[in-house]
Formats: structure tokens, C-alpha cells, sequence
């Protein structure tokens, strides 16, 4: 909560004057029109937390400043260097300022260069109000990392017809689809009974699943052996006993419909496994966990042209890109508030490696006051 404290009295001291956290952590900001047009009102989000998979306390940011293409060496490790030739994205950035962590933390960009992108432009919003626009919501959300940043976010206070989350890559970049999602929970059931006396009688539920995992495909269908638009089943977590085992694994595909394909697959390799094992059984529990935002947004096509058109403005091409991921722009959208994602410039997510390009930030910032008023151009003028 310091942190959304802090951003409540920043967003305050900038005139955002209803800027306020509730008691889920979730900061809500509005700027208020500058147009008598009836342009409906739209959000910008961004979350406040990090990664849990790296260590996102004392982070030293470095500023790396003109990029040359150089190894940017990270001085807490020697081991962490960032390079031209493992990072495509890197050859964009001649001349920018990259700014990375020290090597043993993450940097923290994801999310909070959407933050700070979201902040200045409440900022140039505020500052010139000869800029026309309706009205413009803000949030800054907790939790998106565990996947729970929707979780409590009141859409009907927010109030938006759409909103951008600011949490995506290279400048240019538009993701209005993600993967649609699944949990699967897999319990096998064995017989547990001391060793010294357990011939013919004990069941090794920690054997039953291991047998279970060594049938799921080597060679496909698996996170690292997929990329583009492929989905994958993922056992990711196990807790193992002998008298039982209980694996999950995530399933993921573009195609809500193919989730379905590959849940009927882990179940028909998890009952041949049982068969093996004469008195075992197994429990399978699925559970929805996102949707791909395609289906949506498909139905608002303004929300994503327009983030098109304020992209092109500011003199930069349209990436577009499918998320392999969800982000809670997948679960606002199914809730009533169509939410893409735009560019924010982070890059290395979740890693030591993370980076974020000064110049990529700036033009997110950019992106999002042209956003503005193009839903303003496009809006009727009322009588
Ligand atoms: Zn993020």
C-alpha cells in the first residue's frame, strides 16, 4: 500500500483531485474533459506489483545512456550481461538510453513503466488543457502477476466504455488477444503402508504420476516446444506422497475451443496410467482461469482502430501481437471493459535481464495523449 499512497498523492498534487486508493489496493484517478463533445470515457491501467519469480527489492536502476550496441555488463553479477546478439529487440535501441537493474533483481518495468507512462501523461493532460479529450480514468492495480489484478476491480466505478492496459513490449506494439486458460488439478489416489511390510499391497502414487508425466508428448504441445500460436498443457506443480500425488498443470490455447482437446488428452494418458496400476485411481478437476480477449474485442472494433490510429500519429508502425499469457486486460474484458494492451517498452520480463528503453517510454507516453484525442475527433459534438 506505500506504494499506491504515493501515487494517490502524486496523481493529488496534479490536480487528479478524486485520486484515491480503496481497501484492495486499487488506485482509481479521473482527468476531467476538456471538450463539450459527448466522447465516452475511457481508461488507462496499469499494475503495481512484480514479478515473485525474481527479487524485486533494492533494485539499483542504471541508465545506460546512448546504446551502441555494446555488452551492457550488470555490475552486482558478471554473470548478467546483456547482449546485442541474444536480444533482437536491442537493435531498435541504438542511441536510446536502456535502463536496466544491477544484476541480481529484477528491474521492475513490468509494471511500473506503465505506471510512470500513465503518470505523465496524466501529468501533460493536466498541464495543457488545449489538448481536447473526454473524460480519462486511471487505475493502478495489485496482483496481476498472481493473477488476480481483476479480481476486485469495481468496473462499474470505473466507468469506462474501454480501457488500455500499458504493459507490453516494443513501441508500436498493440495485443488484443490472448490465450484462453485453464487449470488442471490431477490427484493420484495409491495405497500407502509401511515399507518393511508392504509387498503386494503398497500403491506409489509418487510412481503413478511420475508415469503419468513421462507420457505427456516430448516433442510438442509443451511450453518449450511451442511459440506463435500453438497452445501446450504444462505440468507446473506437483505435491507428492505415496498414498497421494496430486499434479496441475495449465492448459492454454488461442482457441477456447482447444482447450477442450487437450484436457481430453491429459485425462485419456491419466486413466491409461491408472490401468497400470491395479487399485489406483484418479481425480481430475478443471477450472476456467481466462479467455482469450479476441472475442471481445472482435465486437468493439473502435477500441483497437483507435489505438491504431494514435500509434500511426506518433510516427510509428503497428505491431500487432498475440499475448502467450494472459494479462487482466483478458479477465476486464470479459467483465464489461474491453481492454487491449499497448507497448510500455519493457522487455526481459520476470528476469535479471529485464530492460527498458527511456526514449520507448516516452513514446508510450505519446501514444496515450493521441489516444485521447482521437476518441475525442471521433466522438458527436453535442448540440
Ligand atoms: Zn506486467
Amino acid at each position: 500500500m506505500v506504494f499506491q499512497k504515493a501515487l494517490v498523492a502524486e496523481l493529488q498534487a496534479l490536480g487528479l483531485k478524486d485520486a484515491s486508493v480503496d481497501a484492495n489496493g486499487y488506485v482509481m484517478a479521473t482527468i476531467p474533459a476538456t471538450t463539450r463533445k459527448a466522447v465516452p470515457a475511457i481508461g488507462f491501467i496499469a499494475h503495481v506489483d512484480t514479478s515473485p519469480e525474481m527479487p524485486g527489492a533494492g533494485v539499483k536502476p542504471i541508465v545506460h545512456t546512448k546504446y551502441d550496441g555494446r555488452d551492457l555488463v550488470l555490475p552486482d553479477d558478471s554473470t548478467a550481461i546483456l547482449r546485442l546478439a541474444d536480444t533482437p529487440a536491442l537493435a531498435d535501441q541504438i542511441g536510446h538510453d536502456i535502463v536496466t537493474a544491477s544484476g541480481t533483481t529484477l528491474l521492475g518495468a513490468d509494471d511500473k513503466a506503465g505506471v510512470a507512462e500513465i503518470v505523465t501523461a496524466a501529468e501533460r493532460l493536466m498541464v495543457h488543457p488545449e489538448i481536447a479529450h473526454g473524460v480519462v480514468r486511471i487505475a493502478f492495480t495489485p496482483d496481476e502477476e498472481i493473477g488476480r489484478g481483476a479480481n476486485h476491480f469495481d468496473v462499474a466505478r470505473f466507468g469506462c466504455v474501454c480501457a488500455y492496459t500499458l504493459d507490453g513490449g516494443s513501441r508500436g506494439e498493440i495485443e488484443f488477444e490472448s490465450f484462453s486458460a485453464d487449470l488442471m488439478t490431477l490427484t493420484f489416489h495409491g495405497f500407502n503402508t509401511h515399507p518393511g511390510y508392504a509387498r503386494g499391497r503398497m500403491i506409489n502414487a509418487i510412481k503413478i504420476a511420475a508415469d503419468f508425466i513421462h507420457r505427456l508428448p516430448a516433442d510438442r504441445l509443451s511450453p518449450e516446444t511451442t511459440d506463435g500460436h500453438e497452445g501446450f498443457v504444462h505440468p507446473y506443480v506437483q505435491q507428492s506422497g505415496v498414498d497421494k500425488t496430486t499434479v496441475k498443470l495449465i492448459v492454454r490455447d488461442f482457441d477456447t475451443a482447444g482447450l477442450a482437446d487437450k484436457e481430453k488428452m491429459v485425462e485419456r494418458l491419466a486413466q491409461e496410467t491408472v490401468a497400470g496400476f491395479p487399485g489406483s485411481r484418479v481425480d481430475i478437476a478443471v477450472t476456467e482461469q481466462y479467455r482469450n480477449m479476441r472475442a471481445v474485442l472482435d465486437g468493439r472494433p473502435e477500441v483497437v482502430e483507435n489505438a491504431h490510429e494514435a500509434i500511426r500519429r506518433c510516427g510509428l508502425k503497428v505491431v500487432t501481437k498475440s499475448i502467450r499469457g494472459g494479462t487482466d486486460g483478458s479477465r476486464l474484458s470479459f467483465m464489461g471493459l474491453p481492454t487491449p494492451n499497448l507497448f510500455a517498452g519493457e522487455h526481459n520480463f520476470h528476469s535479471r535481464l529485464e530492460w527498458v528503453s527511456r526514449q520507448d517510454m516516452e513514446m508510450a507516453v505519446d501514444v496515450i495523449v493521441a489516444l485521447c484525442q482521437v476518441w475525442e475527433e471521433r466522438s458527436a459534438v453535442v448540440r
